[in-house]
């Protein structure tokens, strides 16, 4: 490994830390009873905690890890309207007017994390800087065209394409045959929302009880019994918000969420005139491969943050940094020399129909998760509402409703079909088919 890559001082951590080091929160007990536990202290679980809290539910939320541990102080604070399959996908399987409304969620998602920032005061550097797409390749820009040109009526979302010759533009490179904006996506910093999220948790009066991770959920009568090793927890309703780090506590929805890794790495402080030449416009960025790559300035615009899935299942970021180093150089070669500051990982949850599921399970237990890597505003919007069924409002009803959640036989939470599948969307990429 080419040690020069790394800065002195390089850190397998992520580059958010630096300004909002993971919480430590006073180690608490946890009470013996509370209306709502929730297992998870991420967007989602937080999300929900506020409705319920400030509904006057006594709500006990629980971390295996510090809060916001997982993804949501580790993404990339890449905004969209987030739902993956489109209208024309959705249509043929649930109707008309459903897929017309679970495509309208995404949207909803976007306005109401938007809405949350502002009403609930958050500083997180929030901006509508909007998103770059390019286009790997011609095939790839004409299918872009067709895209905008044709919107479902009353799903159209501000769109434009921008062609090869106008490219330098908008990114510093010619590795994209033109590409495609949309203004209203948006960049912030993911642990300064998160924090901000949690400070209005607990000004709510939610108890957040952190490196206490759930050992069992089991019914109990008409409630839970929620086993940590700090103690148990009578509890008359269970949110279960642990997205890509799912666990056999539940294996139910284990057995439903697919964990794939993700990857960023921050460079180290960069002459402002090649930040802006690189990104012009402080966008967030992506292209059309099949495997994904996002990248961004850092909110002073001083650094470029550069994420991946360039590995399925590895936890050692020192491996995956030269990977995305060299990802990020293909793109950019001006970075080669860029050394890197922090490289950082976590696990993003999958689903089997790419859409994110939300509800009551079986044994009464409430969850939401698996946003398929777009969850800053996915899981901010349904753990809100996830939090609102909890309560029994009539708001807190989704398009999502009902949805089945599936799973395929004899997978219990290992994705073994992963890496075959890695191969075959690098190949399709290359070859483009
Ligand atoms: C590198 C990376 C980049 C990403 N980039 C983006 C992006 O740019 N835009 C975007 O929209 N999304 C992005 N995402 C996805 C997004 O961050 C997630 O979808 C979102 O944060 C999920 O939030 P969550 O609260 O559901 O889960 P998480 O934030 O992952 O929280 C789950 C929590 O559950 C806890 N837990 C698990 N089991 C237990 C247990 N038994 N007991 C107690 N606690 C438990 C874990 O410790 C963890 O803290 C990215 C993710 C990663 C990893």
């Amino acid at each position: 490994m080419a040690n020069d890559l790394f800065a002195p001082g390089y850190k397998s951590a992520p580059y958010w830390w630096e300004a909002v080091p993971r919480p430590s929160l006073p180690a608490a007990v946890p009470p013996a009873r509370a209306d709502v536990v929730i297992v998870g202290s991420g967007y989602t679980g937080l999300s929900a905690a506020l409705p319920v809290a400030r509904a006057g539910r006594s709500t006990v939320v629980l971390d295996a890890e510090d809060a916001g541990w997982g993804c949501s102080t580790r993404n990339g604070g890449q905004v969209s309207t987030s739902i993956k399959p489109g209208f024309d996908d959705l249509a043929p399987l649930h109707g008309e007017e459903r897929a017309f409304a679970m495509v309208k969620e995404g949207q909803n998602a976007l306005a109401f994390l938007d809405a949350h920032i502002r009403t609930d005061a958050i500083a997180c550097d929030w901006e509508r800087v909007g998103r770059f797409t390019g286009a790997h390749n011609t095939t790839q820009y004409e299918a872009l065209g067709r895209k905008i040109a044709h919107q479902r009526k009353g799903l159209e979302v501000e769109a434009h394409l921008v062609p090869r010759a106008e490219q330098r533009s908008e990114i510093g490179t010619d590795a994209y045959f033109g590409g495609i904006v949309y203004p209203a996506h948006g960049s912030l910093d993911p642990a300064k929302y998160h924090q901000g999220m949690l400070d209005r948790a607990l000004a709510a009066g939610a108890a957040v009880i952190t490196r206490c991770p759930v050992q069992a959920i089991e019914r109990d009568g008409t409630g839970f019994t929620v086993a940590t090793p700090k103690g148990s927890i009578a509890a008359r309703d269970v949110i279960v918000a642990t997205n890509g780090y799912t666990s056999p506590v539940t294996p139910d929805l284990r057995r439903r969420v697919i964990p794939i890794g993700s990857y960023i790495i921050a460079t180290e402080p960069l002459d402002p005139a090649l930040t802006a030449r690189l990104m012009p416009k402080a966008r967030v960025n992506s292209d059309t491969r099949r495997i994904v790559v996002y990248y961004r300035l850092s909110p002073d615009r001083r650094r470029v943050l550069f994420g991946g899935r360039v590995a399925l299942m590895e936890t050692d970021p020192r491996v995956t940094a030269p990977r995305l180093h060299a990802e990020m150089t293909a793109i950019f070669p001006e970075l080669a020399t860029a050394r890197i500051t922090h490289s950082w990982a976590g696990f993003v949850a999958y689903t089997f129909d790419t859409m994110p599921h939300l509800g009551k399970w079986r044994d009464g237990v409430y969850y939401a998760m698996g946003y398929c890597g777009s969850g800053v505003s996915l899981a901010t919007y349904f753990g809100m509402r996830i939090g609102q069924q909890v309560l029994g409002l009539q708001e807190g009803r989704t398009a999502l409703d009902g949805l089945e959640f599936p799973t395929r036989p004899f997978y219990s939470g290992m994705p073994w079909f992963l890496a075959p599948t890695l191969v075959w969307y690098r190949l399709r990429d290359r070859v483009n088919f």
